[in-house]
């Protein structure tokens, strides 16, 4: 038998006979993280982009881009051994390869700073906007979607006949190897990540504070 989907306030019939879900919670799931994850988009992530991209800059004399840089060269250099060792023949689960494939097209075709900035700056919008990333899951596919979205070599385009508008789509990675490619990011910049947007936190609490005193000073005048 069918079950009823699981998701909250959905009564569709779950996809297959085991399954919780129906078809487009399970293909949201797939496809975002989580049932209830909305995309993140490459303009909700700008604003949060320009804070790292400056915090970075002020900090240009603690070589902190080289460190990182120095870091992401490392991941890539793994990357290139694994697929490597896929081509002579030694076995590996395949979604091991996608994702080693998948680092190496990624540092062929984008700069290393893009990467990184991109990395880091969800890093702050989860810190920021806690509400829209709804799981761990949900928060390493969302930035494994933004970091492949930087390269053009994932998006397949067409124009739309009726509206004429470009459209792109970008090729699914397995939810397994979007995990993996997740985790390898987080293991690498996940620390910068999370300084950075203690420091952006501390900046913008202070600023209120500031704002604060100020309107109290405004208060206080005869
Ligand atoms: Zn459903």
């Amino acid at each position: 038998m069918h079950y009823v989907c699981k998701a909250p306030g959905c009564s569709e019939k779950a996809a297959s006979r085991y399954g919780v879900y129906c078809h487009s919670h399970r293909s949201r799931r797939r496809r975002h993280g989580a049932i209830n994850q909305e995309a993140i988009t490459k303009a909700d992530l700008s604003i949060y982009r320009n804070l790292v991209r400056g915090r970075i800059e002020k900090n240009r004399d603690k070589e902190l881009w080289d460190k990182l840089k120095l870091m992401w060269r490392a991941v890539i250099d793994d990357a290139q051994a694994t697929l490597e060792q896929s081509r002579k023949g030694q076995a590996m689960p395949s979604f091991k390869r996608m994702t080693a494939l998948e680092l190496v097209k990624l540092s062929n075709a984008v700069k290393p700073e893009e990467v990184i900035e991109t990395v880091l700056a969800m890093y702050v919008l989860h810190d920021q906007e806690p509400r829209k990333i709804k799981s761990d899951r949900a928060f390493l596919t969302q930035m494994v979607r933004r970091v492949r979205g930087l390269t053009p070599l994932n998006a397949g385009s067409w124009t739309n006949g009726s509206t004429g508008k470009r459209k792109v789509a970008y090729k699914e990675l397995s939810p397994r190897a979007v995990e993996c490619m997740g985790k390898r990011l987080a293991a690498v910049f996940g620390a910068a990540g999370v300084t950075l947007a203690r420091l952006e936190r501390q900046d913008h609490e202070k600023r209120l504070r500031e704002l604060t005193e100020y309107h109290q000073a405004l208060d206080d005048l005869q």
